[in-house]
């Protein structure tokens, strides 16, 4: 009777104990969710993403998560240069899906950032008052919505990649890091760098401990009470449209404007024609003289590997360089060093890379053999291979060598450091780009200093 009562004793004990150790803050309902709304106006295509977070804890890493993102139909916000009102509108849909998810009690909370990126770099050089124009009446279209408008603008080069930069590392927890014993830690890994190809402007961004030649390369940072040194750079007009339309301006003037030119980068069996303004309408692109914008071009493909890749070479000045080193076309780069992410296009290409040759790249010499074979497809092979590409196809090889240039002979990747690049479009159920690094940095979800949050739980 004993031994019973002491057994009982004893577990009673146990229990009680277990109870004083749970929090009440532990088991109380689900915290409320706060939302945040950022819409990604780039070159090609608006996305707008809406995140969500625990209301009662933000400064954790993998805290904030994505909810969902709405694709807006047409073409980015500069494409409606000239059509007043086009811009705006185009934003509706996604807007109204935004005020049908986000719970109504949230509304007047739910902040709204829309950050436009390289297309509206270029129409603010070549139609100031048109960029202008367009950033108004986006942001008078935003204003109408019940959430919190905090501003519609222009991201400069350097913040596209330092924010990217930003997104890459808080999604893989290279700040602070959720731990075993119920606390957040400062892991001390290593960050990882960016690696972002755009439709008018790619951008590299990674740590250095090197000097940072060039200042406006430069970016410092303090996160969760570590300062970070970063090299960031973007080039504008190498974003992948761009770099297809230096690449017809070039042989266009190369081959003389005799009503038809071949292209080396385009299927053997592709043929088309081109109307001069859409190859000249851009700042990237000096125009000819004399230029007769209306005027239609032939255009015959002949898939023709070496000749693509030399022309493509040719777009990018490798010969100076006033720096103890550079990338290409006299841009200041330290040497590359870690892990890298690329995501946008890069990760596009090297994904239809490795279904098209059907090799997993891990090496400049995978990259090689699978760019020969996209090179020399037929464009009718692609067609039945890949139906669902439509639109990307004819360009694919012109794509694969200019990832190939800019990764190799821009950046300096080589068969030791190329095997550290992981081409993602998403990491964590997130889609990759600025716009997560933006809406953390500009809603203050990024502390300076260390938080280590005890017992915060995950949402
Ligand atoms: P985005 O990441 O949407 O800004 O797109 C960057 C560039 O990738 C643009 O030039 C797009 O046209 C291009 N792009 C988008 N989707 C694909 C795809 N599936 N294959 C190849 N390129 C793509």
């Amino acid at each position: 009777l004993q031994i019973c009562t002491a057994i009982a004793i004893l577990f009673i004990s146990f229990i009680g104990i277990l109870l004083l150790a749970i929090n009440p803050e532990d088991i109380k309902e689900p915290a409320q969710l706060m939302y945040g709304i950022v819409l990604d106006a780039g070159s090609t295509h608006t996305s707008m993403f809406i995140y969500k977070w625990p209301a009662d804890k933000q400064n954790g890493t993998g805290i904030v998560s994505q909810h969902s993102e709405c694709h807006v139909k047409g073409g980015g916000i500069s494409s409606y240069a000239g059509a007043r009102g086009g811009a705006a509108r185009s934003l509706e849909k996604c807007m109204e899906k935004a005020k049908q998810e986000i719970p109504k009690s949230r509304h007047k909370l739910t902040p709204v950032y829309l950050g436009a990126t390289a297309g509206m770099r270029l129409l603010n050089i070549s139609k100031p008052e048109e960029s202008g124009e367009i950033l108004k009446e986006v942001e008078d279209k935003l204003k109408t919505y019940p959430f919190r408008f905090k501003g519609a603008t222009i991201l400069s080069g350097q913040e596209e990649g330092a924010y990217g930069w930003v997104t890459v590392n808080y999604l893989l927890e290279k700040f602070i890091k959720y731990g075993f014993v119920g606390q957040w830690l400062s892991p001390g890994r290593d960050t990882v760098g960016a690696l972002d190809l755009g439709g008018a402007s790619t951008q590299i961004t990674f740590v250095t401990k090197q000097t940072v030649e060039n200042k406006d390369n430069l970016m410092k940072l303090r996160l969760y009470g570590r300062d970070y040194q970063i090299y960031t750079q973007s080039f504008l007009c190498y974003g992948r449209d761009q770099v297809l339309l230096k690449l017809l301006a070039h042989l266009i003037t190369t081959q003389g404007s005799g009503g038809s030119i071949v292209h080396p980068c385009y299927p053997a069996d592709y043929n088309t024609s081109v109307n001069l303004s859409s190859v000249f309408d851009t700042p990237c692109n000096k125009k000819p003289t004399p230029y007769k914008p209306d005027d239609n071009l032939q255009i015959k493909g002949t898939g023709n590997y070496n000749q693509c890749m030399g022309n493509v070479s040719r777009l990018f000045s490798f010969d100076r360089c006033s720096y103890s080193k550079c990338s290409f076309d006299g841009v200041f780069q330290p040497n590359i060093t870690g892990n890298f992410m690329a995501f946008s296009a890069f990760f596009y290409t090297h994904e239809f890379l490795q279904r098209a040759a059907g090799i997993t790249i891990t090496s400049p010499a995978d990259l090689e053999e699978a760019v020969h074979v996209v090179c020399n497809m037929s464009f009718q092979e692609m067609l039945n291979k890949f139906p669902d590409e439509g639109n990307h196809l004819r360009d694919y090889c012109a794509d694969s060598i200019l990832l190939r240039v800019l990764l190799i002979n821009g950046y300096g990747f080589n068969d030791l450091s190329f095997p550290h690049i992981s081409f993602q479009g998403k990491a964590e159920g997130n889609s990759v780009g600025w716009s997560l690094g933006y809406m953390l940095s500009l809603s203050n979800l990024l502390p300076a200093e260390n938080v280590l949050l005890r017992k915060a739980l995950r949402p």
